[in-house]
């Protein structure tokens, strides 16, 4: 059997980290770590719970069920729920808190060496996963496409207009890149892929062979 990796996926929103580190590990039989869905959950969590927030209060969990992965808060499928215009406006400043980062890396780093324990590699997606939570992964990759190009993919995902996704991608971005503690950055020791001229499978075949690559190295 061939070696099992840990393989960090970075990037701004919209670079389609999510679909195609998806795609990777179902390729691979590896296990997805999507942890802005762990953010997403606690930021849920927050505008649900405003003056009663508190992390120790937060059962996260994620499950793959058939094709898709489920995302569990306290039991419940949140899955949706985490998705919201609501949500998605309030979670940079929520991920922004230091208590919240110490959390959700404490529990991505616990999964992904549980995984690994158990003989599964794992992609783990973020923003900070080839600097902080995995800084010794054995490949990273940093996703990355012009503004355009993304808010032209997530408009068309949800058939909304094509501005206003250009304003809130660069307000996401302003804050993840900007925030003093684990901010969007490429690691030194990433592989930087820009999709803005890439198709899905084009993106996932350039990862491919990096990981082939590094299996026979
Ligand atoms: O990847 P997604 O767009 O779902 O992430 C939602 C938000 O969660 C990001 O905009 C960012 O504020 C936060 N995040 C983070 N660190 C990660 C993953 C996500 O701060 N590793």
């Amino acid at each position: 059997m061939s070696r099992s990796l840990l393989i960090a996926i970075d990037g701004p929103a919209g670079a389609g980290k999510s679909s195609v580190s998806a795609a990777l590990a179902k390729r691979l039989g590896y296990i997805q770590i999507d942890t802005g869905a762990i953010y997403r959950s606690i930021t849920l969590f927050e505008l649900r719970n405003p003056t009663a927030f508190n992390l120790a209060s937060i059962d996260y969990k994620a499950s793959q069920i058939s094709d898709s992965t489920h995302h569990y808060l306290n039991g419940e499928d949140v899955t949706d729920a985490i998705r919201s215009a609501e949500v998605t406006a309030a979670v940079s400043r929520v991920s922004s808190r230091f208590e919240v980062r110490a959390f959700a890396v404490e529990l991505q780093r616990t999964a992904a060496r549980n995984y690994l324990a158990s003989g599964f590699g794992v992609v783990l997606e973020g923003r900070d996963i080839g600097t902080v939570v995995l800084p010794d992964a054995d490949l990273k990759f940093f996703l990355t496409a012009s503004i355009e190009k993304r808010a032209e993919r997530r408009s068309a995902e949800l058939n909304e207009d094509l501005s206003a996704h250009v304003q809130m991608l660069n307000d996401r971005d302003a804050a993840d890149m900007g925030r003093e503690i684990s901010p969007l950055v490429q690691a030194h020791d990433a592989i930087l892929v820009d999709t803005t001229d890439l198709d899905f499978d084009e993106v996932l075949n350039v990862l491919m062979a990096h990981v082939t690559k590094r299996i026979a190295d």
